[in-house]
């Protein structure tokens, strides 16, 4: 026998222990979809765009299929296409420059702060530099709450106001967070966020959802939608989506929202366990005076070159881990041939070197916590 007889594999982030919790609610609130056949734009969806508008203090909610067109339905509401240059971090998930690129126009790419992995809004001026320098129209700047943490709104704000850009916050990561002591939801012009499973509010497929606080903006992007329709869905005032949420997926999610305050507390006592338990061997995740984060990736940073030994001795364990993002955008193939801006990403390649996330979910109890952070510091020694 091993000194160490190894346990069963946990998981990374655990559905199943919500599904659980919400199950007798949720299989109620599906089966009276199921009854009532309105399976587009029913009386669920309606409610939940209320109840979401409620939750963040946003004017307007419109939902839609995905956390990607949610960012499009935003950027065509603006009126970005090509000849536009839209500004967006390097370190993220790809969707933030893709919907710039399906919009037509283009993206440069700006560094993120090395401590809250989030946009630096001091690279903003230099990007705007580059994208004139290079015959575009600098419009937007896509601020990303990476990892659950609100992103410096302040900051953003200021520096898009001196450029005269338009803000589009991509909260699909951190929708439910804070940024000077208000929600997501607010910042910018629009605010975009994705139901998809593993997001922090997810549904039980894809979705997403656009908050604004400006109705003619809500209005087009009612519009775009459903096909661009004007006065009925047969009259086609512009170029359009198919682009809804399920009532289906707003009756999962209804039931969802009434849980997520306490899941967003949650997983804040697993961030302070993990802080108490590795702080002194690691730097841990930051998390700035008047922000909060929801905790959608807990990720550390390690010397570069040693992420692969430490991610198979804790698979040894039965930890899992995973890498957001192994490859920063500005060097992914799809990505490459689009402007850096003037101040360089050097941050976003470091961070993409160095990053690793550990489980995080709020059903993560405190043996199984401890686990993770005793095989943690194991590997760290090793
Ligand atoms: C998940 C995600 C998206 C896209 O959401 P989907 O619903 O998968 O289309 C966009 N931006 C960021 C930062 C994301 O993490």
């Amino acid at each position: 026998m091993n000194a160490r007889t190894p346990l069963p594999p946990i998981p990374f982030i655990d559905l199943a222990a919500q599904r659980q919790r919400l199950k007798p609610a949720v299989d109620v609130a599906v089966a009276k979809v199921l009854d009532h056949c309105q399976f587009i734009l029913g009386p669920e969806v309606r409610a939940f765009e209320a109840e979401l508008a409620a939750f963040c203090g946003a004017k307007h909610v419109v939902t839609c299929a995905t956390g990607t067109d949610a960012l499009v339905l935003a950027l065509r509401a603006f009126g970005i296409g090509p000849g536009d240059a839209v500004i967006c971090p390097s370190f993220t998930f790809c969707a933030t420059a893709e919907v710039a690129v399906l919009v037509g126009a283009t993206p440069v790419f700006v560094d993120v702060d090395p401590v809250t992995f989030n946009i630096d809004a001091n690279g903003i001026a230099g990007a705007v530099e580059t994208a004139k320098a290079a015959g575009l129209v600098p419009k937007a700047v896509i601020p990303v709450d990476l990892f659950g943490l609100a992103a410096d709104h302040g900051a953003v704000a200021a520096a898009a106001k001196a450029h005269g850009l338009m803000v589009l916050d991509d909260a699909a990561q951190g929708f439910g967070a804070s940024s000077n002591n208000r929600r997501l939801g607010t910042f910018g012009h629009a605010t975009a966020t994705s139901f998809f499973p593993a997001k922090p509010l997810g549904c039980y497929g894809d979705g997403g959802a656009v908050m604004t606080d400006d109705d003619t903006l809500a209005d087009l992007m009612r519009s775009i939608r459903v096909h661009g329709m004007g006065s009925d869905r047969y009259d086609n005032v512009r170029i359009g989506l198919a682009s809804r949420l399920d009532t289906i997926q707003a009756a999962v999610l209804i039931e969802k929202l009434k849980i997520f305050p306490d899941e967003i507390e949650a997983r804040n006592v697993v961030a302070r366990r993990y802080a108490e338990g590795l702080s002194d061997l690691i730097k841990v995740p930051a998390v700035p005076a008047g922000s909060t984060s929801v905790w959608a990736q807990y990720t550390i940073r390690l010397k570069a070159g040693t992420r692969d030994a430490f991610a198979a001795a804790l698979k040894a364990d039965g930890i899992p881990t995973a890498i957001y993002y192994p490859i920063p955008l500005h060097l992914q193939q799809a990505y490459k041939q689009y402007p850096v801006g003037k101040g360089g990403v050097a941050n976003s390649e470091k961070l993409a070197a160095e990053v690793i996330s550990l489980p995080m979910h709020p059903y993560l109890d405190e043996p199984t916590q401890a686990r993770v952070i005793d095989s943690v510091r194991r590997a760290l020694k090793a």
